[in-house]
């Protein structure tokens, strides 16, 4: 039977307050706490707490890690897994490295349901979100299986963080505790296919993350036809959300841009861009689109090159983003929802 309470999904008060339910002195949720995030693999390991209440927590609470059902390694070095919930999910995550640092790129639900046409990962629909200590099991099990530490987390994996808010904050807030990773708001990027009402929302709280937006199409016909969720919350009202966001925070914003052959790489395009945007911050990703559903092509590297040359000659941040993993299908796009029996 599952255990009652699920420790990762826990921010410290509330192991504090598990622990005076399960008969203990609340402080012992401020240890049970720096357990979790020190490298602690089981209860046993927990030698300040006794042995009475390891074995009372034994029984009422799960510190399990999700299992890693499959491993790819890149040529690049890119690792991918497929983790396996407790209830037979299976989702993936990347960890990518780079000469400043881990980065992993992190699932918040199993499968998606914004429909962008040119990613996988919407194939199927979503089967659920995932809880809190989902979304660190995955990191915490990089971790330990690469002996690494990861320091910057990118919400890119699979599902929509903004539509699974709570539990992605409830994720960063024990991430960035002290006694938790201590990984700083400023190490979270947080990519949203443009959930208006949810950035308003994550506006209010004034986190120091790293929005980024995938735009991928300045028109709205066109970006409706890529990207369903545009019926919703059209451009300009992606723009004025934005505007929000910006005023809240202060942040400059990312905006993703997925270059897709003979579609959406014109220099009009680029044009368009900079006029919807104009009044805001912001810095452009492009990414020549990856191979991931019928129809999208990754546009020429010359198309790139003359998309991200008019843009920063016009004055505008931009930079194309490596391309790591494709060989093993862990890049953007990529990430598939496998069906539970693997
Ligand atoms: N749901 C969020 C985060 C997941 S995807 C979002 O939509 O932003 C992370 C990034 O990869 C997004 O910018 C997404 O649009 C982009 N992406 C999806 N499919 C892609 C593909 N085939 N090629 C390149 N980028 C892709």
């Amino acid at each position: 039977m599952a255990k009652q309470f699920d420790l990762y999904s826990m921010t410290e008060q509330e192991l504090c307050d598990l622990s005076r339910h399960l008969g203990e002195k609340p402080f012992r949720g401020k240890q049970l706490f720096s357990w979790l995030y020190s490298g602690a693999e089981s209860f046993h390991d927990m030698t300040n707490i006794s042995k009475e209440f390891r074995k009372v927590l034994e029984e009422n609470c799960s510190m399990a890690l999700p299992e890693i059902a499959r491993k790819q390694v890149s040529v690049d070095g890119t690792v991918k897994y497929a983790f396996r919930l407790s209830d037979g999910e299976v989702i993936e995550s990347v960890v990518m490295s780079y000469h400043h640092g881990n980065t992993i790129c992190l699932s918040t639900q199993a499968g998606c349901n914004m429909g962008c046409r040119f990613c996988a990962s919407a194939i199927g629909g979503k089967s659920r979100d995932l809880t809190a200590g989902e979304i660190m099991g995955q990191l915490l099990a990089a971790e330990r299986d690469l002996s690494k530490r990861i320091g910057n987390v990118v919400f890119m994996g699979m599902g929509e963080p903004l539509d699974n808010l709570e539990q992605v904050l409830k994720f960063m807030d024990i991430a960035s505790h002290d006694k938790g990773l201590n990984i700083g708001y400023r190490h979270f990027t947080l990519s949203t296919c443009g959930l208006c009402d949810k950035i308003v929302l994550l506006a209010e709280k004034k986190l120091p993350i790293n929005l980024a937006v995938s735009v991928h199409s300045p028109f709205d016909d066109e970006r409706s036809e890529m990207m369903p969720v545009n019926k919703k919350y059209p451009l300009l009202k992606l723009v004025s959300a934005l505007r929000v966001y910006q005023a809240a925070t202060g942040r400059r914003i990312t905006l993703e841009y997925a270059l897709n052959k003979g579609k959406n790489d014109s220099l009009d395009h680029a044009k368009e861009l900079m006029r919807l945007f104009g009044g805001l911050m912001y810095h452009v990703n492009v990414i020549p689109i990856n191979n991931a559903r019928e129809g999208y092509h990754k546009s020429g590297k010359d198309a790139v090159k003359r998309f991200v040359d008019y843009l920063t000659g016009q004055g505008v941040s931009a930079t194309v983003r490596r391309e790591l993993g494709a060989d093993i299908s862990a890049a953007c796009g990529q990430l598939k929802h496998e069906i539970k029996e693997m």
